[in-house]
């Protein structure tokens, strides 16, 4: 099977490239013969990123987006460069971390010219007095971490996606880690930061704690999604590698439980590092063996730091779990937990039985939090086909929460794999949305999510589409994606 005989999903407002030989040679004048392929192999490898629903679609003989050419640029200068040759062809051009992000954000809907930014991959300096590490965004997370790791540091930043994403993919999608609640998102973590704006110049944002230089302009580029920039360096916060953990699991009798217990445990500026509840149906697929657990909710806690203050930190979270009825699970959950943490092979065994699965992530504030998991529960329920809907929720404020639900389900006969998904998505958004929620905590908004952008932001979409126009005039960065955007860049 080759390139020709694959269904191309997304082929609205495609760009076609007239003369590609020239093309091709201006851009291997710019980044020289070793640095690009239009190989059948590697154009057929970038058409999707891991957005679950592509997964369906590679069994059926469908490709996602299709690009022209693959580049991987070593020098801040060729994408510079690259960058200022797409302006003035009018070609896209999508950058790629890892291709792990699970919203479409890297799928070249409108074709043209793919950024690997896999050789952006060095790290230039960890500043111990600082507390900081400053690497290139290309870099592969779970190496940026191990050589921490190995320094006596980490970042703290740790997804579910460690060993597949880079640092400039957790960038441009606010990413968000499993031991968050205590190191904080990847906003919190990153201290500065150089960009190359959609015209080719080079903006740089200087490391610092904090400033008050007007706004922060350099925000915009954390959650960009690649439409506004790329980010080729960041400096981050590091920590010395925790000298002690502490491993903590209760089962409560209902998620309303489970949140007081957490809440209460927030209020008190308690911040273990991890905290993870896995509503009843969740507990039961993944504690099967835990009698205690049985029908109920577990949370699984993490407290790590300072010896001293972990005790006092486990001392607090006992006293408001058992307060709230918690049944003392011991650490086995917690061990098992971390041996399968990075463990994702679930998701690809749905599609071969023609299931389509997903996971949405979801923000709320405490006092919407229960309404959001039970209104969403009860809409799947209601939805046709759905075969399951369950839900744990794992990243925390004193304010609220970040719900992570997960659904699978059979379309009909009329409808396609993508109908069926798309209706899915728009039951659990409007579900969350109808009680107060909001449409993302971690994944971002890539083309998944891009027309619920009104409902969330209101008008103030139409700000960012203002600035997009005023940094990308001709619309080449990574296009169509974050919102609703027909435009075809030039003129408005
Ligand atoms: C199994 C699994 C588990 C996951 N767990 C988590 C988790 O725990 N927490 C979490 O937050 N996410 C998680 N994700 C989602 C995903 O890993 C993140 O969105 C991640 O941040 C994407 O990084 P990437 O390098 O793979 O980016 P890509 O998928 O390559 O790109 C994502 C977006 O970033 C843009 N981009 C990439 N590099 C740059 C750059 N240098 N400059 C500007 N834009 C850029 C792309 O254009 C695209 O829009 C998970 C995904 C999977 C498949």
């Amino acid at each position: 099977m080759d390139l020709k005989d694959f269904e191309l999903i997304y082929t609205q407002d495609r760009c076609e490239i007239n003369d590609k030989q020239k093309i091709e040679r201006k851009i291997r004048e710019i980044i020289g013969d070793n640095n690009i392929s239009t190989k059948e192999v590697d154009i057929l490898a970038y058409t999707k990123d891991a957005s679950l629903i592509t997964l369906n679609w590679a069994i059926q003989g469908k490709i996602a987006g299709l690009p022209d050419f693959i580049i991987w640029p070593d020098t801040v200068e060729q994408i510079c460069n690259i960058l200022k040759f797409a302006n003035q062809e009018k070609i896209p051009v999508i950058p790629y971390g890892e291709g792990s992000g699970v919203v479409g954000g890297a799928i070249p809907i409108r074709g043209g010219i793919i950024i690997d930014m896999k050789k952006f991959n060095k790290i230039i300096e960890i500043n111990d007095k600082n507390l900081t590490v400053t690497a290139q965004t290309g870099i592969n997370g779970m190496n940026l971490e191990r050589y921490l790791n190995a320094k006596g540091y980490t970042t703290g930043h740790i997804p579910q996606s460690l060993y597949i994403s880079s640092l400039g993919g957790w960038i441009a999608h606010r990413a968000a880690g499993q031991f968050s609640t205590k190191y904080g998102k990847i906003e919190d973590i990153i201290l500065g930061m150089e960009v190359i704006s959609p015209q080719g110049e080079i903006l740089n944002f200087k490391p610092i704690p904090r400033a008050s230089t007007g706004p922060q302009l350099e925000k915009l580029f954390i959650g960009g999604e690649g439409t506004l920039g790329i980010v080729t360096e960041a400096t981050l916060k590091i920590w010395p590698y925790p000298d002690k953990r502490i491993l903590i699991s209760y089962a409560f009798s209902s998620i309303d439980d489970s949140f007081k217990a957490v809440r209460q445990i927030l209020r008190e500026q308690i911040y273990p590092a991890v905290i993870r509840i896995y509503d009843s149906f969740e507990t039961s697929r993944h504690f099967p063996d835990i009698e205690n657990a049985k029908d109920k909710v577990m949370v699984v806690f993490v407290c790590e730091g300072n010896s001293k203050l972990v005790e006092l930190e486990e001392s607090i979270t006992r006293e408001k779990s058992e307060k709230n009825s918690g049944i003392d699970c011991g650490v086995h959950p917690v061990e098992h937990w971390f041996e399968t943490r990075f463990r994702i092979t679930e998701t690809s065994a749905m599609p071969p039985y023609k299931i389509v699965f997903d996971t949405i992530e979801v923000a709320s504030l405490w006092e919407n939090a229960s309404a959001i998991y039970h209104s969403v529960l009860d809409s799947m329920k209601k939805l046709q086909g759905v075969i399951m809907i369950t839900a744990h929720v794992s990243h925390f404020y004193p304010n609220g929460v970040g719900i992570y639900f997960t659904f699978g389900g059979v379309p009909s006969k009329e409808q396609t794999d993508l109908e069926y998904y798309q209706k899915c998505w728009d039951t659990i958004i409007k579900a969350v949305l109808d009680a107060g929620g909001s449409i993302a905590h971690h994944h971002g908004i890539g083309i998944n999510r891009a027309h619920w952008m009104e409902s969330e932001w209101g008008n103030s979409v139409n700000t960012l589409r203002e600035i997009k126009k005023l940094l990308d005039p001709n619309n080449i960065l990574n296009p169509g994606k974050l919102y609703v955007d027909t435009w075809k860049g030039g003129e408005t």
